[in-house]
């Protein structure tokens, strides 16, 4: 009897995109500095501070530092929301008027008692590098160029990178958040592949899943996609960030799905790694863009 070894899907891992993403901007940084006489700078808000904010927030900061970017760390502290909400909103018009500040990130998600809304009314879409605000979302919308969430894009960015055909694809989303879901599901749409969202009021998530060519795990729900929920041959992109045990693991259930897909993210190591460099990327093109709105428009968007 022959023993037939089982398939298995390629490993599509985030690190080595991430390095490319990030010596590309590492020498646009470079390049901007040299041009305008200082580097693209990028604020993190934090509000609230908790382990994991922390940890994302050394991550970014360390980051930044390697690729040449100016990061600034701006704790909005507190536990009275509606005093928390005015300094939060007093932050973001500080840092929309420094024109040192190229790009604003906000830490997600918000302590309970302030809403998004809050980010959404006080910050500056210019310097929206996560796709927060509803001029980018709408852009985003529309078909046109603004800025994108970063977690998004980089779900976008994993299937191009590695070759993927996205127009006529059958792609499968399962969240509708504003942050992931939605956005990945707009692109997609954008690319030409044909976008089936799916959520928690989803009738038969399996049926869906069995027909995609892409699959897109954005629900935040360890082990929710197992193998038997796949087309063999599709492309899984697993975005969720769960903790279990102790341990990271995304939405889909890896040792299953590795045997039916094509190929799948590992997480950690998947979509994590190209989301923070292509946020490095996005504080480049706010950068980049800023400066050609100040030389059109002396005086606007402060001094220097
Ligand atoms: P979210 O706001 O909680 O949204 C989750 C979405 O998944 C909702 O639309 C929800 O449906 C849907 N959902 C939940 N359980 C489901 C189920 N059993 N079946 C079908 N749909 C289900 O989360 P998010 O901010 O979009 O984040 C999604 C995941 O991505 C999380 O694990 C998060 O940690 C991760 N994430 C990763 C990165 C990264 O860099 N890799 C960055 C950001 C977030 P309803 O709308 O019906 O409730």
């Amino acid at each position: 009897m022959t023993v037939q070894a089982s398939p298995s899907a390629r490993l599509l891992e985030g690190a080595p995109i991430a390095a490319e993403i990030r010596a590309r901007v590492a020498s646009d940084v470079a390049e901007f500095a040299g041009a305008h006489g200082r580097p693209p700078g990028l604020a993190v808000v934090v509000c609230g501070r908790s382990a994991p904010s922390m940890v994302y927030l050394e991550r970014i900061l360390k980051a930044c530092a390697a690729v040449g970017i100016e990061s600034q760390f701006v704790d909005v502290p507190g536990d009275d929301s509606a005093a928390q909400s005015a300094q939060l909103t007093a932050a973001l018009h500080r840092l929309n008027a420094d024109s040192s500040v190229s790009g604003i990130i906000v830490q997600m998600p918000l302590p309970p008692g302030i809403g998004l809304r809050v980010v959404v009314d006080a910050i500056d879409p210019l310097k929206d590098i996560d796709g927060i605000h509803p001029l980018n979302a709408g852009l985003l919308r529309l078909g046109y160029e603004g800025f994108v969430p970063a977690t998004a894009h980089a779900a976008l960015e994993m299937l191009e990178h590695s070759g993927v055909t996205i127009p006529g694809a059958e792609a499968v989303v399962i969240g509708r958040s504003p942050v992931v879901g939605m956005p990945v599901a707009f692109m997609l749409v954008k690319g030409g592949a044909t976008v089936t969202v799916c959520h928690t009021k989803t009738r038969d998530l399996a049926a869906h899943t069995r027909r995609a060519d892409i699959v897109i795990a954005a629900a935040g729900r360890p082990g929710l996609i197992t193998g038997a929920m796949l087309k063999p041959g599709a492309v899984v992109i697993d975005v969720g960030i769960n903790v279990v045990d102790g341990r990271i693991v995304g939405d889909v259930d890896f040792e299953s799905a590795r045997e039916v897909a094509a190929a799948i993210t590992p997480v950690p190591g998947g979509v994590g790694p190209l989301t923070n460099a292509l946020l490095l990327a996005h504080v480049v093109r706010a950068a980049q863009r800023q400066a050609v709105e100040r030389t059109a428009a002396p005086g606007v968007g402060g001094a220097s």
